[in-house]
């Protein structure tokens, strides 16, 4: 499998740090993306906490004689842990967390986890496809049919997370595992994004241009032109040649 990737991250118009952390690490076939949040340095720190651990397990993880879901699995658990016992340690950081929305590519296929509200979409054949469900109270009640899309945009909770990473000793990912085509593009990306964006939206700029990097930077520019209340980050990443060669 051939994948090509690509990233940007933007501070947005209205935050003065930028919270949100991606990692591409193409020789693990990792790549993720991570939105911190708690007080002060904490949630720049839980987000770049997740990115490092997150690289250092699958490492340490190569070759492990589990699939490749189990591996994705343990990797997210290794996060979780590591910045949980970092808040348990240091006051200042009690309470941190982040989001993380990761897949691992290998053997022809591709595991995705998702913890939050941090997003993954798949684009095939010019349509785009959520792969995941937000872990947020808005999509809670989204899911139960008792809110419409316009209330959850203005609802004061939007931003109240049911799960994220680092808060508590263990956490439940949600995980699938699926084999890419060619010309597939996972898109991962922070809320910062898509609170003013949307899916047909996402789709139009992944499918204009070749130019991965230029698909990023003009999502995050759409973002922006729209009032950029968030920190903005996007990793996509295109499947060139599916198979296992
Ligand atoms: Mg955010």
């Amino acid at each position: 499998m051939i994948l090509q990737a690509s990233a940007a991250t933007d501070v947005g118009m209205r935050r003065r740090v930028n919270e949100d952390r991606y990692a591409l690490v193409p020789d693990l076939g990792l790549y993720l993306v991570a939105d911190g949040m708690g007080g002060h340095k904490a949630g720049q720190l839980a987000s770049q906490l997740a990115a490092e651990s997150a690289v250092r397990a699958a490492q340490a993880l190569e070759g492990a004689p589990v699939s490749l879901a189990e591996r994705l699995r343990q990797v997210v658990a290794c996060a979780n842990r590591d910045i949980f016992t970092m808040a348990q340690a240091q006051p200042e950081y009690s309470g941190m967390g982040t989001t993380m929305v990761a897949i691992l590519a290998g053997e022809g296929r591709v595991a995705l986890a998702h913890v939050g509200d941090s997003r993954a979409y798949l684009v095939r054949d010019g349509r785009i496809r959520p792969l995941t469900d937000d872990h947020s109270l808005v999509g809670e009640l989204l899911r139960r049919n008792q809110i419409t899309e316009e209330a959850a945009r203005e609802h004061p909770h939007r931003h109240v997370l049911t799960r994220a990473l680092g808060v508590r000793a263990s956490v439940q990912g949600d995980l699938i595992e699926m084999s890419p085509r060619d010309g597939d593009v996972f898109a991962m990306m922070s809320d910062g994004l898509t609170n003013h964006v949307s899916d047909h939206e996402i789709a139009g700029a992944i499918t204009n241009t070749d130019d991965l990097q230029q698909a990023c930077n003009a999502l995050v520019d759409f973002a922006n032109d729209r009032g950029g209340d968030d920190n903005i980050t996007v990793v996509l990443v295109r499947c060139e040649k599916a198979g296992v060669a």
